[in-house]
């Protein structure tokens, strides 16, 4: 099949790479010249495990292209993803002039009967407005049809998860789209659930937001489980075991964060108020994920005292390991209530680039270790491995005073207070 993909970022880059992997014609069109440029030489601007080698056999074989023309990616293309982004607005609704301006871009190119296909995440409703964007822009005597089809790939794994998907929403109330997308899909072997576009567009807000509420969840009884002295790892594993609740997503920690839950959480309690459902339950999970940042910032204040001009050290700016993505990243919710608070804070993650550094206004380490020479606390921010097998010996020794504020649970407290040093977990 010849498809088209606008937008070349975590989503459309993978989506693209990934169908050309699995044999199909690929066009992938970005507006960023300099992103296509680096693209066309293999070089891939994120930080997204196993993409390069996907990215260089699909252009190798030359099923994969990359160009900043429209007019290129559409051409003969049978079906045209969106994967552009949808940032939240200063209210908390999804601002969806990038969709807007994608599906006039490519309605404007359309040469044959076309499947556009809606992957970025939308409100209810963004189908039917694709629609009448891409048929006031249709050149005449051309058909199409729009679908929603939301993505649920996870940034660091995005790779497997999009040929290995725990399942395939299609929404469209044609079934010609449904057929096509369906034999686009049925290789992966994944569930296809077809319905009609609203449906489709508000699982992937539903999935996203419960995902968001059990993290608040167990971000609530972590907080309850310090209080009174109960361990949150036994906690979450007894509740796991319980095949209606399930171990995912029962990690207490800085609070969620991500280029999506925070954003779709926000964008859906906007949907709510437009419809008259004051959606308080989300409101509560939104507000226990900002509070859950002043948590770790008040841990980090137990251990090292008043932060006015307090050397902190914090391992982790990324929203989660193995991705460069810092995009609502806790981590940096949280450096920022440090250097209100008054510390000086230095910083290392292994991939996150220096401009984020730069932009807060902290130092770059070079390693874990040079991050923390002089500093009063540590505070773990993403669960990188490397964090786990450091010679916390050595640490101790370039610390001003031994202290570790693991906000993500990574590492060993009897272990580390063996070795001396004070320290300070979630809900443990
Ligand atoms: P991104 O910001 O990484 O990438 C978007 C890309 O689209 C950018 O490269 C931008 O230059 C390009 N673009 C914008 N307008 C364009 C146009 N008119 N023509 C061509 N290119 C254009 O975004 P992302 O993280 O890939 O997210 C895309 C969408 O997918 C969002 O709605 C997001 O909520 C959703 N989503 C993201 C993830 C994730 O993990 N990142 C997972 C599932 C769903």
């Amino acid at each position: 099949m010849r498809i088209a993909v606008v937008g070349t970022g975590y989503v459309g880059l993978v989506t693209g790479a990934c169908f050309a992997d699995l044999g199909h014609d690929v066009a992938c069109v970005d507006i960023s010249a300099e992103r296509v440029e680096k693209l066309r030489s293999g070089h891939i601007p994120i930080y997204e495990p196993g993409l390069e080698e996907v990215v260089a056999r699909g252009l190798a074989n030359k099923r994969l292209g990359f160009t900043t023309s429209h007019a290129e990616a559409m051409r003969g293309a049978e079906v045209a993803f969106i994967c552009v982004q949808t940032p939240p607005r200063e209210d908390g609704s999804a601002d969806l002039s990038y969709v807007e301006r994608a599906a006039e871009d490519l309605a404007a190119n359309i040469d044959r009967y076309v499947v556009v296909v809606n992957k970025s995440t939308v409100p209810v409703g963004a189908r039917d407005l694709v629609e009448r964007i891409a048929r006031r822009r249709l050149p005449e005597n051309l058909e199409f049809d729009v679908a929603s089809n939301p993505e649920f790939l996870r940034e660091g794994t995005a790779v497997f998860d999009f040929m290995h998907p725990d399942r395939v929403v299609i929404g469209t109330a044609s079934e010609r789209a449904a057929g096509v997308l369906t034999a686009l899909y049925r290789p992966l072997g994944a569930p296809l659930i077809v319905t009609d576009a609203a449906s489709a567009e508000m699982i992937k807000y539903a999935s996203n937001t419960f995902l968001a509420t059990k993290i608040s969840f167990i971000n609530a009884i972590a907080n309850l489980c310090d209080a009174v002295g109960a361990d949150i790892k036994d906690v979450a594993l007894g509740m796991g075991y319980d095949a209606r609740i399930g171990f995912e997503f029962l990690k207490p920690g800085p609070g969620f964060g991500g280029s999506c839950l925070p954003k779709d959480a926000r964008a859906l309690v906007r949907l709510a108020d437009e419809n008259d459902y004051d959606f308080h339950l989300l409101r509560g999970v939104i507000r226990v994920n900002e509070d859950q940042h002043g948590v770790v910032v008040r841990k980090v204040r137990k251990l090292a005292g008043d932060l006015e001009g307090a050397p902190v050290a914090v391992w982790g700016i990324a929203f989660k390991p193995n991705t460069d993505d810092t995009r609502d990243s806790p981590a940096i919710a949280v450096v920022r209530r440090l250097i209100d608070a008054g510390a000086i804070v230095r910083a290392y993650d292994p991939v996150v680039s220096e401009e984020v550094f730069e932009q807060l206004g902290i130092e770059r380490a070079a390693g874990p270790i040079e991050a923390a020479e002089g500093a009063r606390a540590v505070v773990v921010l993403t669960e990188w491995n490397e964090f786990r097998w450091l010679d916390f010996e050595r640490l101790k020794g370039v610390m001003q005073s031994p202290a570790i504020i693991d906000a993500r649970n990574l590492l060993d407290p009897h272990s580390l207070r063996q070795h001396g040093f004070a320290y300070e977990g979630i809900g443990r």
